[in-house]
């Protein structure tokens, strides 16, 4: 094509007027980097010919240069719409917190706080305490303690009370949770041999008194939150095999996945089994997640009895696994809310978000069915239905939640519309704030339970059409 087309030199470029309101922008380093890179990148199609001289013109360099320094500064962890009817949605960041904690954690990130320091004494204090009367007052809990997630809690919890020794735990709740966390697996790490005991489907109280020898340590319990096992069961109820723990003098570990404060069926949602009905009942100690149904920041809750609590506190590995004040910061302001159970549901975004009613959501996909037809290509037909969402992050799976979505079906030959679905799902994606919906029955979906920002989700459709 055109052999005299040569690639301008850096030194040239960043000379060039059309340069210089990016470098007054980003800075020098940050513009000689991107120009480099491009450079690098057109280095091989000049040497080809496959490249104009207008094409490496500085101007039209600039803009190219000026796109990648634009999508450089823009932060990595982007907001989307979860639009896929799953609540909690452990890959997006599971609950939202409520203003009243992200006023909690500006201020702390903003100031110095008493994190370890108690105000009263003067003294060195213990971060614990910030959340535990609170914890306490919500769960019957003797002690607390707090570490990055409920995954921590369960291996400090086992590591503390169990190590070199056996745990014993029902075959069926011998659970694997996403993201290759499996109670085998954990208790493997803790350092605390496993005994099973039962079968799969069935476990009896005898089954756990055969298996408690001169090496135990503890009993486990492990909500069985992400699948259901149904026709012929049994388990053996937590107050009972609290009562078998205790005449064998050892203490009953509960990890109860969600865990709930309060009970949900009060809400018309299917009903988790709360924390202060496992400590009641007599387990020693209950874990749970902090941004499960609990609806606040990533960390792993630990409550019971003081003097348990009191071994897992002098582990070293609680140190490693505690969490930074950003998160007690959220965690308080959350708790606190649950002092005002009437008026959770509009404060707490999960629980708001979990409630609400589905002509509500109807309403909102017949209003927004209109506009978004206007800016879709002629081949694909567009509606407003109803669907099923879940809470999501193992709580309840085979619970639905009625919802209303806009459903898009490719009016396309069939034999493109595995194609055109994908190609939609990802221009979907590709948005500035990017959407994510579901593909199901040939179609795609985008369940509107979770769409609060209206506006923001309508200023950037008419960019489908591009
Ligand atoms: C979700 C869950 C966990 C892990 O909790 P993270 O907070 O995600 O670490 C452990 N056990 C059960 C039963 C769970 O449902």
């Amino acid at each position: 094509m055109n052999e005299a087309v040569r690639l301008p030199s850096v030194e040239r470029l960043l000379q060039a007027p059309a340069m210089a309101p990016l470098q007054e922008r980003h800075g020098r380093a940050a513009l000689l980097h991107s120009l480099r890179e491009l450079l690098d990148e057109l280095r091989e199609p000049v040497l080809q010919g496959r490249l104009s001289a207008v094409e490496l013109e500085a101007a039209v360099l600039a803009g190219r240069v000026g796109e990648r320094l634009a999508s450089r500064e823009r932060s990595q962890l982007r907001r989307v719409f979860n639009l896929t009817g799953t609540v909690l949605h452990t890959n997006l960041g599971r609950a939202l917190l409520p203003e009243e904690a992200i006023e909690a954690v500006a201020l702390a990130a903003r100031h110095p706080g008493n994190l370890e320091f108690d105000l009263a004494s003067g003294r060195r204090g213990d971060r614990d305490a910030l959340v535990e009367e609170l914890l306490c007052e919500l769960t019957g809990a003797e002690a607390v303690t707090v570490v990055n997630n409920n995954a921590a809690a369960v291996l400090l919890a086992l590591n503390s009370l169990g190590a070199r020794k056996e745990g014993i735990i029902s075959r069926g709740e011998l659970i694997e949770i996403g993201g290759a966390f499996r109670i085998p697996d954990i208790m493997a790490r803790a350092g605390v041999k496993l005994v099973e005991v039962g079968t799969t489907n069935r476990t009896h109280a005898r089954d756990y008194e055969a298996a408690i020898g001169p090496r135990s340590a503890l009993l486990m319990r492990v909500h069985t939150s992400n699948y259901s096992v149904q026709g012929f069961t049994a388990s053996v109820p937590t107050d009972q095999l609290a009562r078998i723990a205790a005449r064998h003098g050892l203490p009953l570990l509960e990890d109860l996945g969600s865990g709930s404060l309060l009970d949900l069926s009060r809400w018309g949602l299917p009903q988790e089994p709360t924390v202060r009905q496992a400590l009641a009942d007599g387990a020693g100690l209950v874990t749970f997640s902090g941004d499960k149904l609990l609806g606040g920041p990533q960390a792993g809750l630990i409550v019971g009895r003081r003097e348990l609590i009191q071994r897992l506190k002098k582990n070293p590995l609680k140190r490693a696994l505690r969490v930074d004040k950003l998160t007690l910061a959220a965690l308080e302001a959350v708790l606190r809310l649950y002092r005002d159970p009437e008026r959770l549901a509009e404060r707490l975004p999960t629980l708001r978000l979990l409630t609400r009613p589905q002509a509500e959501i109807r309403a909102q996909a017949l209003r927004l069915l209109p506009t978004l037809s206007d800016a879709l290509p002629a081949d694909w037909q567009l509606e407003a239905v109803d669907a099923l969402g879940m809470i999501g992050s193992g709580a309840q799976p085979v619970a639905r939640l009625p919802s209303a979505a806009l459903r898009f079906t490719p009016q396309q030959p069939r034999r493109l519309r595995s194609r055109a679905l994908r190609q939609l799902e990802e221009t979907l994606r590709g948005l500035p704030i990017p959407v994510l919906g579901r593909i199901d029955d040939d179609a795609l979906w985008l369940d509107l339970r979770q769409l609060d920002d209206e506006p923001a989700f309508l200023a950037q459709w008419p960019l489908l059409r591009e």
